[in-house]
């Protein structure tokens, strides 16, 4: 009965033309290139590159639609899979509320920073417990479950934090997020005699322009510590570093990549800011100046690479790149619709509540459920989690009628929500998006898309996150 109702409401036409009846949409970009723009069936993230004085015949020779039909089902089929057809495979786990610093922008209210709880080591253990049973039902045999240590500041439960790491080694692979300011010798020893990911934030390249962001209670820098801790991370292959773009250090940003690629870092994030809290909104770039400052650096990742032979992935760039040439081994989940949150992985509380993704654990409407009462299951079908693995670009407008769309996923879910005011609502850095798709697809183009990804980005197609941040 329903296939002959949709047989009914169906258009008659064959489809033999692009762009009317049931032909495919196909939308042309202009990726800022002199010989090549872009083309894109936005539902089916398929693209192409195309010679500027051929494009009238891409639309009407028929080469470029025989093209476009060996490849749409495949397309369409992985874009399925990987917006809806995932299981968890990860937490954010954050054994504590507190933070030892008063960062302008964090996403985690202050109260709890200042005043919060540690989880106690019997019940981060626990915890750990709970989830390998939960992720041993769900995954199949040998797929390890990752669990990252989050932020408020983790390091300051180290005690519980290790005890659980040397329980659970054989069942996780772990990843610590930090502040780095708490790490000494042993930690150190600790953390990458194990190949733990380490990812450690830091905003800038001097402490005049790092230390603006990220202090102590009592507004002292910290740069001089993170420096001291990167040093001793040289030469260890598992650690990135995050630096949170802002008003404050988005003119630095070129210096910022020198200066990691002078330490050797060897993955960094240019993160812009995640506008949830007010604190971050005071400090939010423009969207259209972070992008033009932003591209700055990602060209002077490819002249240092070009010059020294050493790469510096730009983590977050490098994402988008490889949602356009492999979709699915993609390893970061924010810029896909409906983002990770919620479905690739959740976030565990200090006190085991359970949220979509870190960035909600300050907004209680978005507890699904907890932990130590068993309450995964029905907290993944929660209305609060749905809320956010329901969110759509299709929903959303203008992105419903951008040719990017699955490039982008207009992040981020907490911050339209808090920022501008529904789930419905577009993220704060569209312009940011654009230029980095363009970007990506001039680089293409080039035959230069190599330049900017890590070594082993097709050694695999799972779509784990292999990296420590969001
Ligand atoms: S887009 Fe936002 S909510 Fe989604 S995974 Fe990224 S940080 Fe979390
Ligand atoms: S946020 Fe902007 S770039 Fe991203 S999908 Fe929406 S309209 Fe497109």
């Amino acid at each position: 009965m329903a296939n002959a109702r949709k047989e009914n409401h169906s258009a008659s036409s064959r489809g033999a033309y692009f762009n009317t009846g049931n032909g495919p949409t196909i939308q042309t970009i202009d990726i800022g290139h002199p010989v090549y723009v872009g083309l894109i069936d936005p539902d089916a993230a398929f693209w192409s590159l195309v010679k500027k004085d051929k494009l009238a015949d891409a639309f009407s020779d028929g080469a470029f639609l025989k093209q476009y039909r060996k490849k749409q089902a495949t397309f369409s089929a992985e874009m399925e899979s990987i917006r809806f057809g995932l299981k968890p495979s990860a937490v954010y786990f954050n054994p504590t509320e507190r933070c030892n610093l008063n960062c302008s922008y964090c996403y985690i209210p202050e109260r709890m920073r200042r005043n919060g709880q540690h989880m106690s080591r019997p019940k981060l253990i626990e915890a750990l417990s709970l989830l390998n049973d939960y992720f041993r039902e769900i995954l199949p045999r040998g797929r390890q479950p990752q669990i990252v240590f989050h932020g408020s500041e983790p390091m300051l439960c180290r005690e519980a934090l290790f005890a659980a790491i040397e329980e659970y080694e054989d069942h996780f692979s772990f990843g610590i997020q930090t502040n780095g300011t708490l790490m000494d010798d042993e930690a150190i020893q600790f953390l990458t005699s194990r190949g733990i990911g380490i990812g450690l934030s830091l905003d800038g390249h001097a402490g005049k322009i790092a230390d603006r962001s990220r202090k102590t209670w009592t507004g002292d820098g910290v740069f001089k510590k993170v420096i001291h801790n990167l040093e001793r991370l040289k030469g260890y292959p598992n650690y990135n570093v995050i630096c949170t773009v802002t008003r404050e250090n988005m003119r630095s940003l070129r210096k910022i990549v020198d200066f990691f690629h002078d330490l050797e870092v060897p993955i960094c994030m240019l993160n812009p800011v995640r506008c949830t809290r007010q604190g971050a909104r005071e400090i939010k770039p423009e969207d259209h100046e972070l992008a033009i400052n932003y591209l700055m650096a990602l060209d002077r990742t490819y002249d240092l690479y070009e010059k020294t032979g050493r790469k510096l992935v730009v983590a977050n760039f490098a994402n988008i790149l490889i949602s356009i040439v492999a979709p699915t081994a993609r390893r970061l989940m924010c810029d896909i619709s409906p983002c990770g949150g919620g479905r690739c992985f959740f976030a565990v509380s200090a006190k085991g509540d359970l949220f979509p993704c870190s960035e909600f654990i300050g907004l209680k409407e978005f507890n699904g459920g907890n932990l130590f009462r068993g309450e995964i299951e029905k907290a993944l079908d929660s209305p609060a989690f749905l809320q956010v693995t329901g969110r759509k670009v299709e929903d959303i407008d203008p992105c419903f009628r951008c040719a990017i769309r699955h490039f982008c996923g207009s992040p981020c879910p907490a911050e339209a929500y808090e920022m501008k005011g529904g789930m419905d609502c577009p993220g704060a850095f569209c312009e940011l998006y654009e230029e980095q798709a363009r970007y990506a697809l001039r680089k293409i183009a080039d035959g230069k898309e190599e330049a900017y990804l890590w070594d082993d980005w097709d050694s695999g197609t799972s779509t784990t996150l292999k990296i420590v941040s969001l």
